[in-house]
């Protein structure tokens, strides 16, 4: 063959590589709201309010009571790669799947019109950030409230492919809700505000009790047939609750699982939920839960990609039989008002 020049290597402009990072973090409206979600929280916000417009791709705007960013911090914040929460190199290998990627931000802002307001209480003014498709202005001064808003307009206005795979409003607005559904339930002493334009869908007050916050968000039905379920295992804690079997749904969406803090989906965990209630439920009916597991990072995987909901355990057999366990227990010891159906 005719030896031909080369072609020259270029590295991808800064912009772009955004917007790639974010075709991975930002799938649709949802994970900006949990992207920011998580950022109050972390932020160690006490009051969090969420306003969505439409689907969420026209407005989504959270402000917090947090910690707030520093002026001259600004433009750090929607940067790649850049973050406010490694603790130290060793915690690196212990982060389990609580990843600090510091490209949330950055990502959203690559493919949105962002504007950061924020101030942190030691400051006596805040400031004022711009990014439109990556491209920042700013910081100038302005006047906020302690803590931070965040305003997510016109989400892959400059992606039309990903624009292009948003589905229909209600469906948006649904992933959304479960988003925040999930924040919420982990965050019980976090106050909690939910808006849909105008409409208000939850004021949450913060609470030391958990089956308040789960009342408050399902409403009496659940909150009248929650069992406690709790564990001691040294490594492997427990706590929380399950639903008498007279109370079931046609899927397993309300089957919540926490770790650390976290939610978490887990196949093998809901197996050992339904292997519990094996005989209580009638057939194609699923068990609700809300259980809140802790463990030292060491016995979670951490090569497991951090946006995703699914973990992998070191040692997932004895997760698997502690769950259980646990479970079976509270059933023999527990009161169920009926059984449902003949025991298979
Ligand atoms: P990460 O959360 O992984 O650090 P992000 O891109 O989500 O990355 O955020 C980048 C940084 O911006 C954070 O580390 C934090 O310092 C700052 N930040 C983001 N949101 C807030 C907020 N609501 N309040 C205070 N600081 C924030
Ligand atoms: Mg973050």
């Amino acid at each position: 063959s005719i030896a031909t020049t080369p072609p020259v290597i270029r590295q991808l402009p800064p912009n772009l590589v955004n917007q790639i990072a974010a075709g991975e973090v930002i799938e649709r409206p949802a994970s900006v709201v949990k992207e920011l979600l998580e950022n109050s929280i972390d932020a160690g916000a006490k009051r969090v309010e969420l306003t969505i417009q439409g689907g969420g791709s026209e407005l989504i705007r959270i402000s917090d009571d947090g910690c707030g960013i520093a002026e001259a911090q600004m433009p750090l914040a929607v940067t790649s790669h850049a973050t406010s929460k490694l603790p130290d190199d060793e915690m690196l290998f212990h982060v389990g799947t609580l990843g600090f990627r510091g490209e949330a931000l950055a990502s959203i802002a690559s493919v949105s019109q962002m504007t950061i307001r924020s101030r942190p209480a030691d400051a006596d003014i805040g400031s004022e950030l711009n990014v439109r498709g990556g491209v920042i202005e700013g910081p100038a001064p302005c006047g906020c409230p302690t803590g931070t808003v965040i305003e997510v307009k016109n989400l892959f206005f400059n992606t039309p492919v990903r624009h292009k795979f948003l589905k229909t409003t209600q469906t948006e607005r649904g992933h959304i809700t479960e988003a925040f559904t999930r924040l919420a339930l982990a965050n019980p002493d976090v106050h909690f505000v939910y808006r849909q334009g105008e409409k208000l869908l939850h004021d949450l007050p913060p609470t030391v009790r958990w089956a308040d916050r789960i009342a408050a968000f399902f409403g009496a039905e659940i909150a009248e047939s929650l069992i406690p379920v709790h564990s001691d295992d040294s490594a492997i804690g427990i706590d929380g609750f399950v639903c008498d079997p007279s109370v079931s749904r046609g899927n397993n969406r309300m089957q919540y699982l926490f770790l650390n803090g976290r939610h978490i989906r887990d196949r093998s965990l809901q197996h050992a939920l339904g292997e519990s209630y094996r005989g209580m439920l009638m057939v194609g009916r699923q068990p609700i839960c809300f259980l809140r597991l802790t463990m030292p990072p060491s016995m979670i995987d951490v090569n497991v990609h951090p946006t995703k909901q699914e973990v992998r355990f070191t040692d997932g057999g004895r997760v698997y039989s502690r769950l259980l366990q646990t479970l079976r227990h509270h059933f023999l010891t527990s009161n169920l008002t009926q059984r449902v159906g003949p025991p298979a």
